[in-house]
Formats: structure tokens, C-alpha cells, sequence
């Protein structure tokens, strides 16, 4: 079964490379390409994501985007709780939890990302960061997916090892079966194989790698296989 591919540009791109998204991936329905705002009106024959959103409807929340914005322009994702927008915004899991609620009231489906940092990994305790996580961050309400993002692998081109993720993502698929799982960090054309093989890897959140038209397409040709 093919998995999903969700790029992350982050603060990258251009409108020359989301026309190459549209050339390349139109109506190819298992990627998803979440860019900065500005670009989200671009484009009706892929599927954008947003990689933000606020939690109030409307009001005095200057430079903010809410959801009935994102659905005006035909967005049906957004990622939440991204490690760079705790880490340089300070957002707190009341906030992810919030936002992903805004996003289910709204039919946008929120990739809510958690994970460890390096810290926490080498003091053994992935396990405990990501369970309080969940618990913290989770909506009321179904209809999320979950990205496994550590800290440390984001940008860092280091994975963990495919036991690390295979345990990560059992433990995940345990507690919410019915959860889209996606893993993240230091994804690749090299590796990518590898992580979508994996059972409970439903696919894979990809930043810088997306930004390179031949290798997000090598990546998107792993998930088919
Ligand atoms: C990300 O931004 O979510 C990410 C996983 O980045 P990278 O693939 O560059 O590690």
C-alpha cells in the first residue's frame, strides 16, 4: 500500500517550486505539501497543508492565520506542534491541543508532531516525553495524525535506528490504532525505503529533503513500493 508523504518547507520555496510540485505531483493524492501561508492559494490540483494555524476564530492576533482562512483556500491539513515552532515560538502542548482542536472543528486534519530532544533521548527517556505528549496534546475528538519527529533528527541528516522506530511506532499504533503514524527527520532519498517498509510507519514527514525536485520525487517513488 502506498504511504503518505507530507513535505515541510518550513521558511523555504518559491512559487517556481510549487510549479514544479503542481507539474510533478497533480493528483497525486498521498502527498501532501505544507508551505508557508503565502503560497496556499496557489494551487487547487495538489494537496496543500498549512504548517500553522491559530486557535481563535478571529480578532487582534496580528501576523496569526485561523482556520476559516485555510478552508477558504481549499486547505485540508495543517502541522501542529512542529519541534521549531515550540522551540523558537514557545508554543506549550495546551497550545498544540488547542490548535488541533480548532483544526477538527474546521475538517482541516491536524499532523500533530512530537517527539524527543536529545537530552531526553540519551537520558532513556523517549518513552515518558512522548506518552506525556499525547497526553497533553491530543484533542477531544478524533481524526488526527501523529508525526514522530525527535528533536535530534530534524534537519540533523541523523535517524534513529530502524529498531528505534519500529519501536516508537508500535508503541503509538497500540495506543491509537486508528491513527495515520507518520515518522520524521532526516528523511532522504537514501533511507526513505527503509522507514516506508516499515509496518507501523504510515509514512513520512519530510522537511529539507522536500526541497530538491528530484530527491522528494525518489521519496515519493519509495512510498509506492
Ligand atoms: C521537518 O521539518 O519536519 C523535518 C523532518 O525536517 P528534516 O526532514 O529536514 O529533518
Amino acid at each position: 500500500m502506498q504511504k503518505w508523504v507530507v513535505a515541510n518547507w518550513k521558511m523555504n520555496g518559491s512559487k517556481n517550486l510549487l510549479n514544479e510540485y503542481k507539474k510533478i505531483f497533480q493528483k497525486h493524492e498521498k502527498l501532501i505539501v505544507c508551505t508557508p501561508f503565502i503560497y496556499l492559494g496557489e494551487s487547487a490540483e495538489i494537496n496543500l497543508g498549512a504548517q500553522n494555524i491559530h486557535w481563535q476564530p478571529k480578532g487582534a492576533y496580528t501576523g496569526e492565520v485561523s482556520a476559516s482562512m485555510l478552508v477558504e483556500f481549499g486547505v485540508k491539513y495543517c502541522l501542529v506542534g512542529h519541534s521549531e515552532r515550540r522551540q523558537h515560538f514557545h508554543e506549550t502542548n495546551t497550545d498544540v491541543r488547542a490548535k488541533a482542536e480548532t483544526c477538527l472543528g474546521a475538517d482541516i486534519m491536524p499532523i500533530i508532531c512530537i517527539g524527543e530532544t536529545l537530552e531526553q533521548y540519551e537520558a532513556n527517556q523517549t518513552h515518558e516525553v512522548l506518552e506525556r505528549q499525547l497526553a497533553e496534546c491530543l484533542p477531544r475528538g478524533q481524526g488526527f495524525w501523529i508525526a514522530y519527529e525527535p528533536v535530534w533528527a530534524i534537519g540533523t541528516g541523523i535517524t534513529p535506528t530502524t529498531d528505534e522506530i519500529s519501536e516508537v511506532h508500535s508503541m503509538l499504533r497500540e495506543k491509537l490504532p486508528n491513527t495515520t503514524l507518520l515518522y520524521g527527520g532526516s528523511v532522504n532519498g537514501d533511507n526513505a525505503a527503509t522507514i516506508f517498509s516499515m509496518p507501523n510507519v504510515d509514512g513520512a514527514l519530510v522537511g529539507g529533503a522536500s526541497l530538491d525536485m528530484a530527491t522528494i520525487t525518489k521519496i515519493y517513488s519509495a512510498s509506492a513500493k
